[in-house]
């Protein structure tokens, strides 16, 4: 049984983690920050598993960070916990470096000073690479951030490698393309979407009125995995015999109108684009319906408006695979939505 310290617990990938790892008979430690709201909802699953301990920390104070490294001694100390939200980060861009570049600094710190052979991770992001040169996009790729958040993730990248090479730690920051799933935040573009689709739906079926679906920038095209895969490989590459980092995404490249068509097919209703910029629409098909439509609001300050990850070598050398084909992933979570809705 190993010793695992995870931050973000509370959200999609930390809880996703925790729950793969105390399946696997470990002892985690889950890093949550004080709030007078907390909400449990992605942990509700596992919280009364006995190797499950709900830890109090903050990722921008290293008091907290140093004391629970040196009290529980971690055999790995997963690093899940992130401000992750692309869209709000130009709002709060001292914010996102305090938390996903020096609090990464802060992790390596502690894990220098009191347990320096606790193997560490760190989640980075496709959003590194940013406005892409080339497609698929591999290691060698350069960093081209677009926003707060990219820029956050690229010097979090650069510092894990200075502390792995200066005092040989085994600390790795690997690359995650977007990762979605049951527990996804809402505020992420196919969680925005499914829950809409499942209200939408809802509304038709019972002839009631509804809101459409209000989108930003509909055509930039993403690589989408399920999260529940990435933590596998995440725990994979945690167990090699060396600190190597790898790419982790499905290969595959889909719009955000392609994922509208498929959540909305998902729930048994057909739809068709039409029309072209803001004026875009997705009506029911041979009726005038409107299920989704364009807001200048949800537009970004600048986009990446492609990103295709090449997986191939952990695919090779660490034997990983993700076992949730796209369709899958948009049809699990539209039927989730559909059942949380309707009971
Ligand atoms: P990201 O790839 O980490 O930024 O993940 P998001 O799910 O937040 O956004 C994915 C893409 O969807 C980006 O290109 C967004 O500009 C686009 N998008 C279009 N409409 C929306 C929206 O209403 N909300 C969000 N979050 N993204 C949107």
């Amino acid at each position: 049984m190993k010793k695992v310290l995870i931050t973000g617990i509370l959200g999609q990938d930390g809880s996703n983690m925790a729950e793969y790892l105390l399946g696997l008979g470990h002892q985690v430690y889950g890093m949550m920050r004080r709030s007078s709201c907390i909400n449990k909802q992605n942990i509700e699953a596992f919280e009364d598993n006995d190797n499950f301990n709900l830890v109090y920390g903050d990722l921008t104070d290293e008091v907290s960070i140093d004391k629970l490294v040196q009290e529980i001694k971690p055999d790995y100390f997963i690093n899940f916990g992130a401000n992750s939200f692309v869209g709000c980060s130009w709002d709060m861009p001292l914010h996102v470096f305090d938390v996903n570049t020096l609090g990464v600094i802060r992790c390596l710190e502690a894990i220098k000073k009191f347990h320096p052979q606790c193997r560490f991770y760190s989640a980075g992001s496709s959003e590194e690479m940013g406005d892409v040169d080339y497609s698929p996009q591999d290691l060698k790729h350069p960093i081209k951030p677009r926003s707060p958040y990219g820029a956050s993730k690229a010097a979090a990248r650069h510092i894990v490698k200075v502390y792995r090479e200066s005092y040989d730690l085994f600390a790795i920051h690997s690359i995650l393309y977007n990762h979605e799933g049951l527990r996804r935040g809402e505020e992420f573009v196919t969680r925005k979407i499914t829950k809409s689709v499942a209200r939408i739906c809802t509304a038709i079926k019972i002839k009631e009125k509804f809101e459409t679906l209000k989108l930003g920038n509909v055509h930039s095209k993403r690589d989408w995995s399920d999260s529940e895969d990435f933590v596998k490989g995440v725990w994979l590459m945690l167990n090699q015999d060396e600190p190597k980092e790898y790419i982790l995404a499905s290969n595959e490249t889909h719009s955000i109108k392609e994922f509208v068509e498929k959540a909305f097919e998902a729930a048994g209703i057909r739809g068709l684009w039409s029309g072209e910029g803001m004026q875009e629409k997705f009506r029911l098909y041979q009726e005038n319906t409107i299920l989704a439509e364009i807001s200048e609001k949800f537009y970004r300050p600048a986009e990446v408006d492609l990103l295709l990850g090449d997986s191939t070598a952990a695919r090779e050398e660490l034997g990983w695979k993700p076992e949730i084909s796209f369709d899958k992933l948009v049809e699990r979570m539209v039927q989730y939505d559909l059942s949380k809705l309707n009971g």
